[in-house]
């Protein structure tokens, strides 16, 4: 049995902080951990940030509602998911991918949680585990999947080297060069070429 294993934001939906940021007027929420590689201290900035501007909880998700889906992501999901089973691996928070999941029709999400104090304030973040993503594939692997993963970043390449096969998509030229092992393909045809070639079962689609 396959499993296909997707990264989300730069896959499926754009980068939440980076679209939130232009959204809101905030630039500085726009820095990721290329910027201010310590995540915990990246994340402390962001939630100060955040309750600087008064953005609690809910006026976060109205905004995040506002977003879209990558073109193609709704479409190439739903053929993803007649012929693998899918799930999605992601280092952001369900509180923040919920109203972008309901456009995607909630598929299974595995990433982390905020926690949310009693007047809508973003009080802590909750770290599912270290290393999440491959932890999920070697978890499927043990059930007797076979693991296909797709991402876009240095946070997708353990969970890439761990699954059966892996595929860049939408990478940048760093770090399709640091990991030439991975097929990188840049659109969703593309995308779909690669899961059929790195499958077992599929192999005509
Ligand atoms: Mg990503």
């Amino acid at each position: 049995m396959e499993l296909a294993c997707l990264d989300l934001e730069g896959v499926l939906i754009p980068e939440i902080w980076v679209a939130f940021a232009k959204k809101t007027g905030i630039p500085e929420l726009e820095a990721t951990t290329r910027d201010v590689p310590d995540y915990d201290q990246l994340m402390q900035q962001r939630l100060r940030l955040l309750s600087e501007h008064g953005y609690g909880f809910p006026a976060i998700q109205e905004v995040i509602g506002e977003l879209e889906p990558l073109p193609g992501a709704p479409e190439f999901l739903t053929w993803l998911r007649k012929h693998f089973q899918v799930v999605i691996l992601s280092d952001t928070f369900y509180e923040f991918a919920m109203p972008l999941m309901a456009k995607l029709g909630y598929p299974t999400l595995l990433c982390h949680r905020l926690g949310v104090g009693a007047d809508g304030t973003i009080e802590n973040y909750f770290l599912r585990q270290p290393d999440p993503k491959r932890q999920a594939v070697r978890a499927f692997q043990l059930l007797n999947m076979r693991c296909i993963a797709t991402g876009d970043s240095y946070n997708d390449t353990t969970m890439l080297k761990q699954a059966e096969a892996g595929i860049l998509f939408h990478a940048p030229e760093n770090v399709i060069t640091e990991f030439p092992q991975f097929p990188a393909v840049h659109d969703f045809d593309g995308l779909r070429a690669e899961f059929l070639k790195a499958s077992n079962e599929h192999p005509d689609g």
